[in-house]
């Protein structure tokens, strides 16, 4: 068997383009804010991609750059502007900060209506409740993949390998929402490739290159790989051996191409989101 493969770049633009469409319709363009502290170059260059994706979305986007040496007391000074702020609908603040800023205060401090990448407590909760308000982009991003490979989740074994806060938990919980029927995995779980050989559908974000072999894997299962991990020789490769992978599931993302177009796209949705729940209250 050879994998479908799921074309994120494309799902991504689709996104992209019906975003851009429905902000064209409002008599408000929304309005999003990055705050990004330091030099930190991988960060530099996802901050510029929003702005650009932002901008062409039809969303006033904004970056606000603080030197390395900001303190705490002074970025949680920033982002009360921004709560304050009415042409501000979504608040991102790039992580990683430095070391020495607590990042949990901060990203508690951002109004939960602004928090367009689904960090509070307040909207993590929400989705743990199983109503999803604003999701973290990562995640949403799956679902949305998912939903083009056209496979049915309801009742389905869903493996979830990683339970970070930014992807493995909500991943989970988006899933369970879905009524799939969900295991997540860890670096304590036994026998991990059995467990996932019993997944239909098996999400991968642990960031060990390859680490998801082709036996992990059941005839004709969705395989989606958030992993993003840059090898030595330069390459960029995800948390499942392609090739191997490809050859026995019936559907997979590539690496790049897959998941990661989709995280900036729904970044977009989630400010679109926010805008108009805002101005409904
Ligand atoms: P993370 O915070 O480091 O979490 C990794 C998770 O994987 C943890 O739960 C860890 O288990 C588990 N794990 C690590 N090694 C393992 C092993 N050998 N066996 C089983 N489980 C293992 O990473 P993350 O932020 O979730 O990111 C995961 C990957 O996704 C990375 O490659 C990252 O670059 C990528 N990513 C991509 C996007 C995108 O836009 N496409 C966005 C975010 C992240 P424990 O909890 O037991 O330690």
């Amino acid at each position: 068997m050879s994998a479908t493969i799921i074309d994120g770049k494309r799902v991504a633009a689709e996104l992209r383009d019906s975003v851009a469409a429905r902000t064209a319709a409002l008599s408000y363009k929304p309005g999003l804010t990055v705050v990004l502290v330091g030099e930190d170059p991988a960060s530099t260059v996802y901050v510029k991609s929003k702005d650009r994706a932002a901008t062409a979305a039809g969303i006033a986007a904004r970056t606000i750059r603080l030197p390395a040496t900001t303190s705490q007391a002074d970025l949680l000074a920033v982002i009360a502007g921004l709560n304050a702020d009415d042409s501000v609908d979504g608040i991102l603040v790039q992580l990683p900060l430095p070391a020495h800023i607590n990042s949990r205060p901060v990203l508690e401090a951002i109004d939960p209506a602004k928090d367009v990448d689904g960090f509070h407590p307040v909207n993590v909760g929400h989705l743990h409740e199983g109503r999803p308000t604003l999701v973290p982009c990562t995640p949403l991003g799956v679902m949305k993949l998912l939903e083009a490979s056209g496979v049915t989740l309801r009742g389905a074994r869903a493996m979830v390998l990683g339970r970070s806060a930014i992807v493995g938990k909500p991943m989970a919980a988006l899933l369970t929402a879905a009524d799939a029927t969900v295991t997540i995995a860890h670096s304590r779980t036994r026998d991990l490739a059995a467990e996932c050989r019993r997944a239909e559908v098996l999400v991968a974000a642990v960031g060990r290159p390859e680490m998801v072999r082709g036996d992990w894997v059941a005839d004709g299962a969705i395989v989606i790989d958030v992993g993003i991990n840059r090898l030595a020789d330069g390459r960029l490769v995800g948390d499942v051996a392609y090739d191997e992978c490809a050859a026995v599931a019936g559907a997979i993302t590539p690496v790049p191409g897959g998941v990661g177009p989709m995280t900036i796209a729904c970044l977009l949705e989630n400010t679109l989101t926010a805008a108009e729940a805002r101005r409904r209250r």
